[in-house]
């Protein structure tokens, strides 16, 4: 079996008039006409409905929801996590072509019937704009799904161990024992696709709790794995209440991994209750994990003012900043700071239009929910109560849905509460340096990085980035050149990091899918 060649999803204009953009409007009209959806648990391939009804509320109107769902209850856990294992003889046993297949038809699905479905569905549930969604439904989604069947095909491949004479030494990378739990987040379609596709791919079954915030778009992918082959039993679909679902499933003997996407204090909560069970387990289970992030833009004297600006303005509000990766903490030189850095940055930000995402014209749409909205404007307060100061936006109006105007705060403290705390919403906090203090600010930067997901130098003195990229070696698992800190593409760069951000198991990348497989060496003598 040779994979077909692999490349990228080329991303679609939406220029208006364009028949990706009039396709797209088709899917949204006939959404909005029909909504709202009731969307049940499916075990074993048969829908579920436990009459524990919650609903996913559309963060632009949150008068309206845009499905409600049934929230899975202790016998159908159950029933998930037994009908799983039943399934796991058969899926494990499947020949990998079948398997590779079945993921590269999902990822035909994706990028061609489904691709402006999953969008509207991302765009109305999520609050993403159309270009936001296409980079993440569309283009991401299938990427995960195309690329993970070339990277699971390099795995089976790797180099043969050595041979002596009259023996031959093979390696067989099975599956895990046991069923994994895949925890999924809100802010990416593509990763509720890749928690639990990637370790599906290698023989697992799987056990998928996406978020609330997410369940209809996640819903639409699980139903394309299933049109594309997955069979049933192989991933359960299994929305709830957090707690319990999550609870019910590493309680179990047979809970093999936890593959998590979501906040840094719930994955190392999971990460606990894990290491109070282990006595139950019949292995050591496997916990992969990406987590938060407080990422960073580091702009030297020698950077080109225009292009820091820009890529700034997109790597802090893009996805109103809900990215793990977003920008939120921005360190100026200050002759670029006076020397047009902040006027221009200003005023790119008051031209961005903050509105649905169905209205086109939006560059910014709705934070994700009522207690995201909160938090937000929470940090903005602590941060002028510790005398930060806000140099435009700070204002939130949730009359209608959840808004909130893009924020700068500049702060003379960079060890204040923005400058550290991950906020997860439309917020970036300025800290200007002087410009001979740079190797010194290196230290400061490594030294405030608890988190270390994303980061960016600009400069157009090549010794600058080399300096910045060896003092602060953990402060980021991805680092960029003159660019922002967000889109990490996969199969160019693996995405991930360390600290408090994560296992940095590498999306997008070979290294997954180790995580997710038991060798096994096999000597036989002839
Ligand atoms: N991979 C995405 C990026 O590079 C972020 C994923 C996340 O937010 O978890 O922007």
């Amino acid at each position: 079996f040779k994979v077909p060649l692999v490349d990228n999803e080329p991303l679609k204009g939406y220029a208006p008039g364009s028949p990706e953009r009039r396709a797209l409007e088709a899917a949204l009209v006939e959404m909005e006409q029909q909504l709202p959806f009731e969307i049940p648990c499916i075990v074993n391939g048969q829908e579920i409905r436990t009459g524990r009804l919650a609903k996913q509320p559309i963060p632009s109107d949150h008068a309206r929801h845009l499905c409600s769902y049934h929230e899975a209850d202790t016998t159908t856990v159950a029933a998930a996590i037994e009908g799983a294992l039943a399934a796991k003889d058969q899926w494990e046993a499947m020949p990998w072509n079948d398997r590779a297949a079945i993921f590269l038809r999902a990822a035909e699905l994706v990028s061609g019937k489904y691709r402006y479905k999953l969008m509207a569905a991302t765009m109305l549930g999520q609050g993403k704009n159309a270009w936001q969604a296409e980079i993440d439904a569309a283009a991401e989604l299938t990427d995960f799904f195309r690329f993970g069947v070339k990277y699971v095909e390099e795995l089976y491949s790797q180099q043969p161990p050595k041979n002596t004479a009259g023996s031959w030494n093979r390696v067989e990378y099975r599956p895990l024992e046991g069923f994994v739990l895949a925890v999924s987040p809100f802010n990416f379609t593509a990763i509720g696709g890749n928690l639990p596709g990637a370790p599906a791919l290698v023989g697992n079954v799987v056990v998928w709790k996406p978020s609330p915030a997410a369940t209809y778009s996640n819903y639409l992918v699980y139903r394309i794995l299933a049109e594309a082959g997955v069979p049933p039993g192989v991933i359960q679909f299994v929305p709830g209440p957090p707690p319990e679902v999550v609870a019910q499933c590493i309680n179990h003997p047979d809970f093999a991994a936890l593959h998590f996407t979501g906040s840094t204090f719930v994955f190392k909560k999971l990460w606990k209750d894990i290491a109070a069970n282990i006595d139950k387990y019949k292995g050591y289970p496997r916990i992969v994990g990406e987590t938060g992030g407080k990422n960073f833009h580091l702009i030297h004297r020698s950077a080109e003012i225009r292009n820091a600006v820009l890529q700034s303005v997109r790597g802090a509000f893009e996805y109103q900043g809900q990215k793990c990766s977003a920008l939120s903490r921005l360190y100026v030189s200050s002759s670029v700071w006076e020397g047009g850095f902040k006027d221009q940055f200003l005023s790119e930000i008051a031209r961005i239009k903050v509105g649905p995402p169905q209205d086109f014209r939006s560059f910014m749409g709705p934070v994700i929910g009522r207690s995201a909205f909160d938090r937000i404007l929470s940090y903005i307060q602590k941060a002028k109560d510790a005398g930060g100061e806000i140099l435009i936006g700070g204002t939130g109006d949730d009359s209608k849905g959840y808004f909130i105007q893009p924020t700068v705060i500049l702060t003379k403290d960079p060890r204040s509460v923005t400058m550290q705390e991950e906020v997860f919403g439309p917020v970036v906090t300025v800290y200007v340096y002087q410009d001979d203090e740079f190797e010194d600010l290196l230290q400061l930067i490594d030294n405030t990085s608890a988190y270390a997901l994303t980061g960016s130098i600009f400069a157009t003195d090549r010794s600058a980035l080399i300096t910045a990229t060896s003092k602060l070696r953990h402060a980021a698992g991805n680092v960029y050149y003159n660019e922002k800190c967000t889109g990490a593409v996969v199969g160019q760069q693996p995405f991930g990091g360390s600290r408090a951000s994560g296992t940095n198991d590498k999306a997008g990348s070979v290294s997954l899918f180790y995580r997710f497989v038991s060798a096994r060496s096999i000597k036989e003598n002839f």
